[in-house]
Parts: structure tokens; C-alpha cells; sequence
């Protein structure tokens, strides 16, 4: 069987990996770099840049505690060379992967001639394939708004590629997970950072304590944020500026940089998929093994807009190659978790509280402060807690951690929601001590009102 992937992000290598596991002709077209926007313009440069960030603050919290007489200057060209560095190393680990595969990478840019059929755009070149698999990703969304689509004005695609240093003052508009991811790295590397966020708080779409404490413990840190604030136009010359109201009264905001991370949208108009008769909204539509209105050609990733996270991504890959092998075994919907690489970290799986009471479903909850953890106080990690969710049975539905290592323990509870396990049948798992991640027992027991580490909550 012969399958084309199109696009050579974190979705398209895996699909491609995973079909040449099984033996398939598989050839992969990606017309920039590899890795896609994950490796190249999104998780790991930021993380890369987070890494180095905690550093620095990790130095200057040594200087408080005396640890350390003085703090010496950073270099910020040397955290981009690291950031480059790595970038690179993983970039050769997945060419090397594909040639070990034995996988046909194809640099150029392809579109669809028709359901079969695609055209290399460089090469002038037609390729056939029995199955395609659409895996063309996303790309920053611009504000409507005037000044915004001007090239000085900055999306998360111009952060890593470019030796331009931001500037004394920082202005994202948008507060959301890159919004977020950008305001910790810029503040730790000491630009003044203001985040503009339209709805009522920052990450609203996250656990309402978590994303409030993060929240005050930013703002503690000199980071301004204007929630309510809508953006009305952008000033694009230096010093830009962003005009907003907040309630009515007009702000104008100053600042050398001015950054968009206001979401992101799928990128499929160039593949020209309605010469292949594929149905399209603003992403590509599919089905729940990620199979578009045309059978033989599927959808993962970030085009088909369902999840917008590399691990998801990644996990579609696999459901869409297996269906393809496999198309009457039955297809088991993902639970995807999501964190953000804030200090501390935001992990989240499953149902939430707000969910739950929208959808009346009855629920128990637990909660843990993990400044009770001998670990967390080790590492001189500042507040943050593990929220467990149940239902009336005791069987685990959700959690949200806010803390140091969160993106590290969350696929415990992610593993305990899939196999429906309750808390007793959790109750012989035991921690290594001290461990952060001891902290999930405390906060599994605290929904009985059991926790160790935490005071009784009826005496
Ligand atoms: C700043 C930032 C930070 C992020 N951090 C995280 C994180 O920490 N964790 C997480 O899970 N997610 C994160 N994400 C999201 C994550 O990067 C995406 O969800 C993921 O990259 C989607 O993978 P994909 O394979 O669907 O698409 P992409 O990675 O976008 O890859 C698509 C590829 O297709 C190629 N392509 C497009 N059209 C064509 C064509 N016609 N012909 C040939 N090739 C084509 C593109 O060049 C691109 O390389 C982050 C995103 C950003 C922007």
C-alpha cells in the first residue's frame, strides 16, 4: 500500500513512522522544515528558552537566599544559540529516523490535483498514492484589527528565527497558553512585560484557581496584565503601541515589542483540497478515526482542529495509521491532556468543576497544597495545589495540578481515568518519598477527607 503524508510536523512523521512499521510505501512531503511548528516554531523553542529562564531565576532566588554574593549578567544570544542547538539535534534525529524507516522524504510543497493525485510545486511533478494523510498544521491568527497584519508586529513564529532582541518593554496581546509561555520567558530574562487578555482572567479556559493564583504570582513579579482589555488598532512603528479599553475608558500601552498570540489557524488553503472534494469549515472535517468526507484520505493535527497539541497530534497519527490497517476495529476516543509551561506548570486532564456543574454531573473533589510537600520545600518552590476530581463512587474523572513538575505527573491520573480506576483501587501505588509526585496520594486521600499532610477537615 502506498501512502503520501503531507506535512512533516510532530502529526506527519508519526503517521509516516508508524505506516512504514506495518510495512507501508510511505513517502513525506514537507515543504519547510521538519518538526513542523512544534520543533521549530512552537514547544520545544519555547521550552528550550523556559529551560533557561528558570536559571536565571533559580540564580537570583540563590543571590535572596545567600547561596550566591552576586548575579551575573545573562546573555540572551547565548540562550538562542542553545535554543538553535537543540532544535537542530532533534530536527537530525527525525531525518534519521525517516531514512531508517526507509520512509521517502520529499522537500517541496504539494496540493491536490485531484482525490489520488497530488502536485510537487518546485519539482512540477504529479504523485498518486492509495491513501493520503493530511497533516499541514497551523500557523499564528492575526487580530482583524488595523496595524495588526503589519510585519513589525510580532506573532510566536518571529520569537525563535530572529537575532532581534524584544526590547526593554514587552506587550503581548492575548493571555492565553502561549501569551502565558512568552510573558515568563521575557520577564525572567528582564524585559518589563505587559499581557493583554480580553476575557475576565488569564488562561480562561483552564481551572479558574490555578490560572487566578498564576495570575497574582506574575503580577508579584512585575508583569502587568489588563484582563477585559479589547485591542481596537496597533500602532505598527517604534515605540508600537496598542490602543484598548478596559470598561469603557481607553488604554494606550507603549512598548518596543508588541507580540500576537491571539490563537492559531489551520493551514490548507494552498493544498487546494476542494479539488480533492474534501469538506472544509474554517479546519478540515473528519470523523472520529480522523478520516475526512473522502475515505481514503484522512486528517491529524492541527488542521483538523480538534485539539491543537502536539501529544495530540502524535496520538492522532497513530488512531488514523491503525484505522487505515485496521477499519473495523473500533476507534476509542483520546483523552489528551494540556499543560502550560508556566512556573509552576498548569496540568489538566479530564473533567473540571465548571464542567461538571454545567453538565449536572455529581462530583467529589480533593484538593492538596503542595507547600505541605517536603519535596516542593526542598526545591524552594513557591504555593501551588493538586485538585482531584471523582464521582460519587470514588472513581477518578478529572484533576488539575498547579505546580513544580505538573506536565510530569499528570499522565498518572490520565492512565487512572482510562482504566476507571477508583481511589481505593489506587491505595496499594506507593510513592517514592520525597517526591513531588507523592503529593497525587495526598490529594486522592484529601477527597475522603484522608490526606496526611493536610489539617483534618472536620475534627
Ligand atoms: C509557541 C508555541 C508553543 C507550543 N507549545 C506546545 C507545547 O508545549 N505542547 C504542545 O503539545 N503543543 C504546543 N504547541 C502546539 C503544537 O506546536 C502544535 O499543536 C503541533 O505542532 C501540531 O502539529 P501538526 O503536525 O499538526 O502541525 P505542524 O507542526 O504545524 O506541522 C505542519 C507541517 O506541514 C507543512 N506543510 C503545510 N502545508 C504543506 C504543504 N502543502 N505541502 C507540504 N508541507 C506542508 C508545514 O511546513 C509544517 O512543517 C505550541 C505551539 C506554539 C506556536
Amino acid at each position: 500500500m502506498k501512502i503520501i503524508v503531507i506535512g512533516g510536523g510532530i502529526g506527519g512523521y508519526t503517521a509516516a513512522i508508524k505506516a512504514a512499521q506495518v510495512k507501508a510505501d510511505v513517502i513525506l512531503i514537507e515543504k519547510g522544515k521538519l518538526g513542523g511548528t512544534c520543533l521549530n516554531r512552537g514547544c520545544i523553542p519555547t521550552k528550550a528558552f523556559l529551560h533557561d529562564a528558570h536559571i536565571i531565576d533559580a540564580v537570583h532566588t540563590s543571590k535572596a537566599l545567600g547561596i550566591f554574593d552576586s548575579v551575573p549578567n545573562h546573555n540572551v544570544q547565548a540562550i538562542i544559540d542553545r535554543k538553535d542547538a537543540v532544535v537542530s539535534r532533534l530536527r537530525d534525529g527525525i531525518a534519521s529516523l525517516c531514512k531508517a524507516n526507509k520512509i521517502e522524504l520529499i522537500e517541496d510543497e504539494a496540493s491536490f490535483i485531484d482525490e489520488h493525485s497530488l502536485l510537487l510545486k518546485s519539482r512540477n511533478e504529479k504523485i498518486t498514492a492509495d491513501i493520503i494523510i493530511i497533516a499541514t498544521g497551523s500557523q499564528p491568527h492575526r487580530l482583524p484589527i488595523e496595524g495588526a497584519q503589519s510585519e513589525e508586529i510580532w506573532t510566536s513564529d518571529d520569537c525563535f528565527d530572529t537575532p532581534i532582541q524584544p526590547g526593554e518593554h514587552v506587550c503581548l496581546i492575548g493571555g492565553g497558553v502561549i501569551g502565558v509561555e512568552l510573558a515568563t520567558f521575557y520577564k525572567s530574562i528582564g524585559c518589563n512585560v505587559t499581557v493583554i487578555e480580553a476575557q475576565k482572567r488569564i488562561l480562561p479556559s483552564l481551572d479558574k484557581d490555578a490560572a487566578n493564583q498564576l495570575a497574582t504570582m506574575l503580577k508579584k513579579q512585575s508583569v502587568t496584565i489588563l484582563t477585559n482589555a479589547v485591542v481596537d488598532r496597533i500602532i505598527p512603528i517604534h515605540p508600537y503601541q496598542v490602543i484598548c479599553h478596559v470598561n469603557g475608558i481607553e488604554h494606550k500601552i507603549s512598548a518596543d515589542r508588541i507580540i500576537q498570540s491571539v490563537g492559531r489557524k489551520a493551514v490548507f488553503s494552498e493544498l487546494k483540497p476542494e479539488n480533492a472534494h474534501i469538506e472544509t469549515t474554517k479546519v478540515i472535517k473528519v470523523n472520529e478515526a480522523y478520516q475526512t468526507n473522502i475515505p481514503h484520505i484522512y486528517a491529524i493535527g492541527d488542521v483538523n482542529g480538534q485539539c491543537w497539541l502536539a501529544h495530540g497530534a502524535a496520538a492522532q497519527a497513530k488512531v488514523a495509521v491503525e484505522h487505515i490497517f485496521h477499519p473495523d476495529k473500533p476507534v476509542h476516543p483520546l483523552l489528551i491532556p494540556s499543560v502550560v509551561y508556566s512556573d509552576p506548570q498548569i496540568a489538566s486532564i479530564g473533567l473540571d468543576e465548571n464542567s461538571a456543574k454545567e453538565q449536572n454531573i455529581e462530583i467529589k473533589t480533593g484538593k492538596f497544597l503542595v507547600s505541605a510537600n517536603g519535596k516542593h520545600v526542598v526545591e524552594g518552590k513557591d504555593r501551588g495545589f493538586i485538585k482531584v476530581i471523582t464521582d460519587t463512587d470514588n472513581r477518578i474523572l478529572g484533576a488539575t495540578i498547579f505546580s513544580h513538575l505538573a506536565s510530569e505527573m499528570i499522565p498518572y491520573l490520565t492512565q487512572a481515568i482510562i482504566t476507571k480506576q477508583t481511589l481505593e483501587s489506587l491505595e496499594p501505588v506507593v510513592f517514592p518519598h520525597p517526591t513531588i509526585v507523592e503529593s497525587l496520594e495526598d490529594a486522592m486521600a484529601d477527597v475522603l477527607g484522608l490526606a496526611i499532610h493536610s489539617f483534618p477537615k472536620v475534627r
